[in-house]
């Protein structure tokens, strides 16, 4: 018999299948909480069910786990970046942060991704699959398990395009969020998309409180089009039509992603148009200096280039910092992590389980505690399906 992925169940889809079991329906939010609160992975841990209930439970259901790959912590500023491995030995990556307010984990949501952007790491190999509801949340919960710190905010801005895994990030944004669950508020929530307008439409429709990031990365057309093949179909005017009318239906200020490419998007001149662009938007616009990826040829903006661009946007009204770097000493950028890891495949690969980030501790060293179960490269589909 097939075994089915509980953890990516919602309670009430556990209630009706435990009430078809012929168990009582109490025993599915007993479930729930130990899958979601206390987030154990095995049956046998769920100690008020009885020997003959965890058995039954066992036939039908598995407990999705990710093995951690290679877990690699900054000297820096203690950020944490994990290469999780999936059951079906795909990878993906989640970036532990540390702010003042609490830890903020960067999560995935496909493996591999089709939107193309030219600047990014995690789509040079396509996209392998989407990630299910349960691979998503144990992203969390692994990451607290491993360093014993609570998340208390999460980015969606990992591998892969969240508006185009919708159905599965909903479910997974329900979960996260349930009073049974982790309770998680999704004002702590932010989702980047590369500017899908149709899932930002239906997005808004579903009144979730999350903060919608929108990846920019340019003033106009032609050039969001050199390197956001998602441009083509949707251009940056219909792109901040979907935006000021998210803000009106939801009150949710928009944060926009702008990562500054040299010579690519970085003048005056396009500060200048981007004041423009966002007039009367109620919106944040977040510096980034591109990080590098070999392959792109893409360099970062100076620092007194970034500096201008921003001093441009903020004289002209517009809402506008420079985000804060870490973890640059490990890699962090996109996908950089699981596209070395499948470069790299055949290296040796000894199978520790690595230690926790508390006993690795902050300021340690950058710190790659685990290489293990190396693989090959997939059957991997060229991006830009759009
Ligand atoms: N697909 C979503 C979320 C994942 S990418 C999106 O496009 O928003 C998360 C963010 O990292 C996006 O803003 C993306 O444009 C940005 N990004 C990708 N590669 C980058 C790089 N090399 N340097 C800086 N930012 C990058």
């Amino acid at each position: 018999m097939e075994q089915r992925d509980i953890k990516s169940l919602t309670l009430s889809e556990l209630q009706r299948e435990f009430t078809g079991l012929g168990l009582q329906k109490f025993r599915a939010g007993q479930v729930y909480r130990w899958l979601h609160q206390k987030q154990v992975l095995s049956f046998e841990e769920m100690s008020n069910l009885s020997k003959d209930t965890r058995e039954l439970l066992k036939q039908h259901y598995r407990i999705t786990r990710l093995d951690i790959q290679r877990k690699l912590v900054s000297k820096l500023d203690g950020t944490v970046k994990f290469l999780y491995r999936l059951s079906d030995g795909e990878c993906v990556e989640s970036v532990l942060m540390q702010y003042k307010h609490g830890y903020s984990l960067c999560i995935s949501t496909q493996v591999g991704c089709r939107m193309g952007c030219k600047f990014c790491a995690s789509t040079l190999l396509g996209l392998k699959r989407n990630l299910e509801p349960s691979e998503m949340l144990e992203e969390i919960y692994t990451a607290q398990r491993e360093t014993g710190q609570k998340v208390s905010s999460l980015v969606l801005m990992g591998i892969g395009e969240p508006l185009d895994n919708y159905d599965n990030v909903l479910k997974f944004l329900g979960i996260l969020s349930s009073a049974d669950g982790m309770n998680l508020s999704l004002r702590h929530v932010s989702l980047s998309t590369c500017g899908l307008v149709d899932g930002i439409r239906r997005l808004q429709t579903e009144n979730l409180g999350l903060t919608l990031s929108i990846s920019l990365h340019a003033p106009n057309d032609a050039i969001r089009s050199q390197t956001m093949p998602v441009n083509a179909k949707w251009n940056v005017e219909a792109l901040l039509d979907a935006c000021r009318d998210y803000f009106a239906a939801t009150g949710r200020r928009i944060s926009f992603e702008y990562a500054l490419i040299a010579g690519v998007n970085d003048t005056d001149a396009c500060a200048r148009e981007l004041v423009h662009r966002l007039k009367g938007m109620i919106c944040h616009v977040n510096l980034i200096p591109v990080n590098a990826v070999a392959e792109r040829g893409f360099r970062r903006s100076s620092p007194q280039r970034i500096q201008s661009f921003q001093r441009i946007l903020q004289s002209g009204g517009v809402n506008a910092t420079v985000r804060r770097e870490l973890g640059s000493d490990i890699n962090a950028a996109c996908g950089q992590l699981r596209r070395d890891s499948i470069l790299h495949e055949g290296e040796a690969a000894p199978s520790k389980s690595p230690a926790p980030a508390a006993r690795t501790g902050k300021g340690a060293g950058a710190n790659d505690s685990s290489r293990k179960h190396r693989r090959g490269p997939g059957a991997h589909g060229k991006p830009g399906l759009l």
